[in-house]
C-alpha cells in the first residue's frame, strides 16, 4: 500500500508541478490511504440489511436440516413397489410440515410440503399421480428413488462456508443466515463521513439567492447517494465560505469527529482555493491529483490525524463522477468492504463523440432499446458538460470513454455504471 506522501502547503506549486495521473491510479491511491475500522458490533438480523460482515461463518445446520417433502402426496418405500403396478399401499399414517417424525413400519404415509420424510421412505408420490380408494392409494407408476424429497444438506452441508468477512449483506443473504438461526450478528460499526460543500457563492436551498450566488446542489446528491450506503452515517457541516480560518476550521472538526472526510470545491489551483492549505496548516498529508479524466481533474486524497480526506472539484457532475469513481471504493474500503470497485456493465454505443486520447472520460447515459449481441444501447446526454446539471439528472448510469479512444462511434463497446 502506498501511503499518501507529498503534503502540498502551496496549492499554486500543486497545480504546476503535479503530475496528470490515469483515473485508475488515483482511485487506486484513495483506497491506499482508506484502512478498515476496525470497530464492530452484534446487531439483530433485522437491522443487518446493507451492513457488513464482520467475519465469515461456517454453516452450523445442514439445509435442509432433515429429509422433507416438496410436494403434497404420499411417502412411499419403493420396495413395497416390486413387480408391475398398479400397487394398491394401505395409509398408515399423516405428517404435516411442523409435526415431529413418528416410527412408521409401511404401507404409505399422507405427508404435506415441508413435512419430514420418515426414516426408510425413499420417494413421494404426488397426489396428483394417484388416487385414493377408501384408506389405500393406488400408485400407477413406480417414482425413482428420492422423486421429491429435498435431501438433509442438499442446499448446504454442514461445516460449509457461509460468507466471508467483508460482504454487504443483502435481504438474501439474511435470509440464509436467518435459516441458519442466527437471531444477530457481527458486522462492522458504520463509518462516519463528515460532508463539507466549500463555496461563498453557495446558498442552501429555501434561501434568497442573491446575485452570484447559486444552490448548493452537492450537499443533498452526497447526501442522497450515501444514504443508501447502510454501512454509513454522514455528519453534515453545511456550506463553509471560501476562507482559510472557515475551512480549517471546518476540517478540524470534521477530521476529529469522522472517518473520513469529503469536501465539495476548492480544489482546483484557484485563488479562492483553500482545501490544500487548510489541510496542510491542520497537519494533513495529501496527493494533489491532477486526473486525467473528465470530469474531475482536481482531486484531492490524504489523511487528516486519523481521517481519510477525500477532496472533490465543485462542479456537480465533476463531484457525482469522482465521488462513484474514486471516493465511493475508498469509503467501501473504509467500511470493511472487500468488493470496492465500480460494477460496470458491459454495453454498446448509440452516440458518436469525440473526445480526447488522453484521458478517461465518463458521460450520463441514458439507456434505449436496440444494442447489438444483447448488449444495452446507451444514449449519451448533454455535451459533457461538467456542470450540467441536467444531464446528470436524467441520467440512468454514467458510462465511461477509456482513454486510447479518440473517438467513440454507434456500436463502439462501452461499459456504464447503472444510477
Ligand atoms: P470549485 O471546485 O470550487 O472551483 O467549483 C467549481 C464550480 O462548481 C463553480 O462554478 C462552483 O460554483 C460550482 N460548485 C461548487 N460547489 C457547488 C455545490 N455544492 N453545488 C453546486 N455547484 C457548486
Ligand atoms: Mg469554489
Amino acid at each position: 500500500m502506498t501511503a499518501p506522501a507529498r503534503v502540498f502547503l502551496d496549492h499554486c506549486e500543486a497545480g504546476a508541478t503535479g503530475t496528470v495521473i490515469p483515473v485508475d491510479i488515483a482511485a487506486a491511491k484513495a483506497l491506499a490511504a482508506a484502512t478498515p475500522v476496525a470497530g464492530t458490533e452484534t446487531i439483530d438480523l433485522l437491522a443487518a440489511n446493507g451492513r457488513v460482515l464482520a467475519t465469515g461463518g461456517i454453516a452450523a445446520l445442514a439445509l435442509p436440516p432433515f429429509n422433507s417433502s416438496a410436494m403434497d402426496g404420499y411417502a412411499v418405500r419403493l420396495d413395497e413397489l416390486a413387480g408391475s403396478g398398479p400397487w394398491r399401499l394401505p395409509v398408515t399414517g399423516r405428517i404435516a410440515a411442523g409435526d415431529t417424525p413418528a416410527e412408521t413400519l409401511g404401507g404409505a404415509v399422507r405427508i404435506l410440503t415441508g413435512a419430514s420424510v420418515p426414516p426408510g421412505f425413499d420417494a413421494v408420490v404426488m397426489q396428483e399421480k394417484c388416487r385414493l380408494e377408501g384408506n389405500v392409494v393406488v400408485i400407477d407408476e413406480r417414482p425413482r428413488a428420492g422423486r421429491n424429497i429435498r435431501t438433509a444438506g442438499e442446499d448446504l452441508r454442514q461445516g460449509e462456508r457461509l460468507f466471508e468477512a467483508g460482504a454487504v449483506l443483502t435481504a438474501q443473504q439474511l435470509a440464509l443466515l436467518a435459516g441458519q438461526g442466527l437471531a444477530d450478528i457481527e458486522v462492522r460499526r458504520k463509518i462516519r463521513i463528515g460532508l463539507i460543500s466549500t463555496g461563498s457563492e453557495l446558498k442552501e436551498p429555501g434561501q434568497p439567492l442573491l446575485a452570484g450566488q447559486i444552490f448548493n446542489s452537492n450537499r443533498v446528491m452526497l447526501r442522497a447517494s450515501l444514504d443508501a450506503c447502510r454501512w454509513a452515517e454522514v455528519v453534515d457541516f453545511g456550506i463553509v465560505p471560501d476562507t482559510r480560518q472557515a475551512i480549517s476550521a471546518a476540517l478540524a472538526e470534521a477530521s476529529s469527529r469522522c472517518d473520513a472526510v469529503i469536501t465539495t470545491g476548492g480544489v482546483s489551483a484557484g485563488e479562492e482555493d483553500h482545501v490544500s492549505w487548510a489541510v496542510g496548516s491542520g497537519g494533513g498529508t495529501l496527493d494533489v491529483l491532477k486526473v486525467a479524466m473528465r470530469p474531475g481533474k482536481p482531486v484531492k486524497v490524504g489523511r487528516i490525524g486519523a481521517a481519510l480526506f477525500l477532496g472533490l472539484p465543485g462542479n456537480p457532475n465533476a463531484t457525482l463522477v469522482t465521488f462513484r469513481v474514486i471516493a465511493l471504493p475508498a469509503l467501501r474500503r473504509l467500511a470493511g468492504m472487500v468488493e470496492t470497485a465500480p460494477k460496470w456493465v458491459e454495453a454498446v454505443a448509440g452516440f458518436s463523440h469525440e473526445k480526447r486520447a488522453d484521458r478517461t472520460e465518463f458521460v450520463p447515459v441514458r439507456l434505449s432499446a436496440g444494442g447489438s449481441d444483447g448488449l444495452p444501447r446507451l444514449i449519451m446526454l448533454g455535451r459533457g458538460s461538467s456542470a450540467s446539471l441536467r444531464a446528470i439528472s436524467q441520467a440512468e448510469g454514467i458510462a465511461v470513454l477509456s482513454p486510447g479512444l479518440d473517438r467513440v462511434e454507434h456500436g463502439t463497446r462501452l461499459s456504464f455504471e447503472p444510477s
